[in-house]
């Protein structure tokens, strides 16, 4: 079964427990990550089995691009794909534009790498400020143009997944 942070009652029944309700009201979770888990159970629930032992993490949805974080994928790339065709044309209620579903593995480089696709990561680099807080530069190649998701949406999607700054390098 795919973990997800919900319960199975309330994925089955599209109605939130109090438990599950007071992670979205902390912030924890969005109600966003509670419509993708709920698409996700239903695809299980379909026959999907691709997704049986994965884990959902988090949703990220900036001007229609929908970031699927999970984990736990043996799955390749193109089972991927038809997976994130499933989910796009499932979650007509937010209507995204593009969904990615990207795996997280056990470097923050693997998740770079996954969201600047089909351009490649040149480096990463972080910088530390004396206030304590820290930025990520990355260079990609060729050049950002090559990114499906533009520069800014992937910028900002990056820095609510690492809670940190992160700059991509024009
Ligand atoms: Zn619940």
């Amino acid at each position: 079964m795919v973990k997800t942070p919900f319960c199975q009652f309330d994925l089955r029944t599209g109605v939130l427990c109090y438990k599950c309700q007071k992670m979205i009201e902390e912030g924890k979770y969005s109600e966003l990550d509670f419509e993708v888990a709920r698409c996700l159970s239903e695809l299980e629930n379909k026959g999907y089995s691709l997704i049986k032992n994965m884990e959902f993490l988090k949703a990220y949805e900036k001007s229609g691009f929908l970031i699927i974080l999970m984990a736990n994928g043996s799955i390749d790339r193109g089972d991927l794909a038809k997976l994130e065709k499933e989910v796009k044309t499932k979650l007509r209620a937010i209507r995204p534009r593009y969904v990615k579903m990207i795996i997280k593995r056990r470097t923050e480089r693997s998740i770079i790498e996954q969201i600047i696709q089909p351009a490649r990561l040149l480096s990463l680099n972080i910088a530390w400020f004396p206030d304590g807080s820290s930025q990520y530069s990355i260079k990609v190649y060729p050049s950002v143009k090559r990114m499906y998701i533009p520069k800014g949406i992937v910028e900002s999607i990056l820095k609510e997944i690492f809670h940190r700054e992160v700059i991509i390098e024009a």
